[in-house]
């Protein structure tokens, strides 16, 4: 077990053909390689963890130095000594940073000097990941460099939360927005693996990793490892949450949100992914096709015609308030998700009595 390698490491992208459900944007980027546009900085977009952004980075560091370029496809061939380096992380003048732990305006400063050196590569890249999370100083660092046109090296910023980040850096930048990959392009790419990997999944097994990725390729394989070894997935608190919900019963959830800590679960996903599902609901009330993440249409149907239109609204809007709190927050996000849980039910209640006396 000791050469055991992730599925989303062992099966990360190595090229644009790779990338999953993300269309437009490896479209743009492979038409900016081949032309040779390519600006002194990106921002790689994409409220998802998991849905290409970083591999779209380190495919980009390769596409920009890459000795045997496809000039077609705007695909680097994997095969030369830099493109190795690189897929190695062994390639000087090529940088992975996380702006979590090194987001400081010293920081800063220090990669622009390097950027300034000469480096022993053609374009120098710094992948810049997580950038919302860099000090406003160090963030107004980078206003001249970006501008400046003796800047050899190639910065590409990527977040999660490009709304944290000051607006003389994004006006600086070349934005990619990338969106959370669908429930469906997610299934193929998993039907694939599992049979490179022959893990011998059922169809449903396979659906139910797809969807509980919610748009994150990285959370849908790794939700296939677990599918793998123990049948199915122990964390589906999507389920959990909701059914909580239609039970309408405080100390359940309370031990949810209690099992969701001790997993390691991340409540401001949870927060999200919730959201989606009470848009998906009033979709469903109003008729309309919901989002390919909903898994059984007519639970859903069920559950939010007992509440009702309004009852659905005031819910999305408490959700949408909790989600803005939790991405800026300063109070532990368990409390918040709990505090949540309960104004929920309370609505639920509410609704659920007016819709019955009727
Ligand atoms: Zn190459």
């Amino acid at each position: 077990m000791s050469n055991y390698q992730e599925l989303y490491k062992k099966y990360r992208p190595k090229d644009w053909d790779g990338l999953v459900g993300q269309t437009g944007v490896v479209r743009d980027l492979r038409k900016e390689v081949v032309s040779n546009q390519i600006p002194t900085a990106y921002l790689f977009a994409g409220k998802q963890h998991g849905c290409g952004k970083t591999s779209a980075a380190w495919i980009m560091a390769k596409a920009v130095n890459c000795e045997n370029l496809d000039k077609e496809t705007g695909n680097p061939c994997n095969e030369c000594q830099t493109c190795k380096n690189i897929d190695n992380n062994n390639q000087l003048g090529v940088h992975y940073v996380s702006m979590a732990n090194n987001g400081s305006v010293k920081d800063a400063n220090d990669i622009i000097r390097q950027a300034q050196m000469s480096q022993p590569i053609n374009r120098p890249v710094w992948i810049l990941d997580e950038s919302h999370r860099m000090s406003k100083e160090a963030a107004e660092a980078w206003l001249i460099p970006l501008e400046s046109p003796n800047m050899k090296a190639l910065f590409i910023f990527c977040s999660t939360e490009p709304e944290r980040m000051i607006d003389t850096v994004k006006s600086r930048v070349q934005q990619k927005s990338f969106r959370s990959i669908n429930a469906l392009d997610i299934y193929k790419h998993l039907e694939k693996i599992s049979q490179i990997e022959n893990l011998e999944l059922t169809e449903d097994q396979l659906k139910s990793a797809s969807l509980e990725g919610n748009g994150s390729l990285r959370n849908a394989l790794q939700n296939l490892e677990v599918i793998a070894r123990d049948g199915k997935l122990a964390g589906s608190y999507k389920n959990k949450i909701l059914s909580m919900l239609a039970s309408r019963n405080y100390v359940k959830s309370l031990e949810v949100s209690a099992e969701m800590e001790s997993e390691g679960q991340d409540y401001l996903q949870a927060t999200q992914q919730l959201y989606r599902d009470f848009s998906d609901m009033l979709l469903l009330i109003a008729g309309a096709t919901p989002s390919d993440n909903v898994g059984n249409p007519k639970s859903y149907l069920k559950f939010a015609s007992s509440i009702g239109p309004h009852g659905i609204l005031e819910a999305i809007k408490l959700l949408g308030d909790t989600v803005n709190t939790m991405v800026y927050n300063t109070v532990d996000n368990r409390i918040l998700f709990e505090v949540l849980m309960f104004k929920l039910i309370e609505v639920i209640k509410k609704y659920i009595s007016t819709n019955t006396k009727k």
